[in-house]
């Protein structure tokens, strides 16, 4: 039903929504009306996309102000009779979602009416039948197949399951108690020294539950297989002890080493990985698009875990396999200044865990006690037979 409100009305319709964010615009403080389908379906739309807000930048549009320049309608849309809103949605650290991901979203939910306006807002609405468009294309273009999925190249299964961030001595202060990710990969070192706030970054984030990965730096100094093995053996002796629900990486991204060509950064990446991995790790490798692309060869990407740097884009653009995506260079609530923001494709703590890998089964269990030399003397009777000797302790 399409109810009338007054203009100011400050009637909270919903928890994240009040009336007068739906009033006209336009100078004439009027009236407006609005569907009372509309809120319910952006309530949802604000717990799928698991929003911070949604700021609805056009709702009701009086007929003057949706034919005028600054609008540019007909004067006869779905805005013009309180069934559309333009809206744009906000992720929990505060960041615009991609408009992508909102139509594929509002599409699921059940709005009739969705399109793209541009890269993060995103016009829904409650019409009768049903239209999917792309405002990008022009105002009145629909999407062929009707499906968003398809038509962005969004898998349903692709879409963001875990959110996180990575971190390294640059982020000195993250409280992280308040921080609202799924995972975090801190860096372990570089080349023989320790990331200064690697010991102080893992301890937090298990005292605070958060699962956790590593990743290695190699150092601009090393060019060969033995300098790569070398930082792996650095690696490793930093990462015993300690558990780890993530994957822990390579990361290699000095113009040096890609200098010396595709093969022999192959085989650096490969040596690194081999010795971390048969430490008992699961391991990674974390590279940027156009560096997987040129340096990398074939088995190493389908062998390894991929974590990919591909940034400001609103889904990769990278063919090949990856659990990890690297997105942006952002804010995340709980982290001073700005860190990199990733998301994961992959329950990595279920498979790393039933594994007994990265210090969750048996390679890192101390070695029994040594038996003592001195055992205990017994004395046994079997069949009638009497037999002496030294029982050790095992
Ligand atoms: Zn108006
Ligand atoms: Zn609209």
């Amino acid at each position: 039903m399409i109810r009338t409100y007054h203009y100011g009305d400050t009637e909270q319709l919903s928890p994240h929504f009040r009336a007068l964010e739906f009033q006209c615009k336009c100078a004439q403080r009027h009236d407006f009306k609005l569907d009372d389908e509309l809120v319910p379906l952006l309530e949802k739309l604000f717990t799928v996309l698991a929003c911070s807000k949604i700021v609805v930048s056009s709702g009701y549009r009086c007929v003057a102000h949706d034919k005028s320049k600054s609008v540019g309608g007909s004067g006869t849309g779905q805005h013009t009779i309180g069934k559309a809103a333009d809206i744009c949605c906000y992720d929990k650290n505060g960041n615009p979602i991609s408009s992508k991901l909102v139509c594929c979203a509002a599409q699921d939910i059940g709005f009739n009416g969705v399109a793209r306006i541009n890269d993060t807002y995103t016009h829904v609405d409650t019409r009768d039948g049903k239209w999917f468009g792309d405002e990008t294309k022009g105002s009145s273009y629909s999407i062929p197949s009707g499906d968003f999925y398809e038509y962005f190249g969004i898998g349903k299964e692709e879409k963001p399951m875990f959110k996180g961030i990575d971190v390294s001595f640059y982020q000195s202060q993250i409280d992280w108690k308040t921080l609202d990710v799924d995972f975090a990969i801190i860096k372990c070192g570089q080349r023989d020294f320790t990331d200064p706030k690697f010991e102080q970054h893992y301890a937090a984030a298990h005292d605070a539950g958060i699962p956790i990965g590593a990743y290695w730096y190699l150092d601009k100094t090393s060019l060969t297989e033995d300098a790569a093995l070398k930082e792996a053996d650095e690696f490793v002796k930093r990462l015993e002890g300690k558990q780890f629900e993530y994957p822990v990486f390579l990361d290699l991204e000095e113009s040096k080493q890609f200098d010396l060509g595709k093969a022999a950064v192959s085989a650096m990446i490969r040596a690194f990985l081999r010795r971390v991995e048969s430490a008992g790790y699961w391991v990674g490798l974390y590279m940027s698009k156009s560096h997987l692309e040129t340096y990398v060869e074939d088995d190493i990407k389908s062998r390894y875990c991929v974590w990919l740097a591909q940034w400001d884009v609103s889904q990769p653009t990278y063919t090949g396999a990856y659990g990890l995506w690297q997105y942006k260079i952002g804010k995340a609530a709980g982290v001073k200044g700005d860190c990199d923001l990733d998301y994961c494709y992959v329950d990595y703590p279920t498979k790393i865990k039933s594994k007994g890998l990265n210090g969750y089964g048996k390679p890192f269990e101390k070695p029994p006690e040594p038996a003592a030399d001195d055992g205990t003397p017994v004395e046994i009777v079997i069949d009638g037979q009497k037999y002496t000797g030294k029982l050790n302790k095992v």
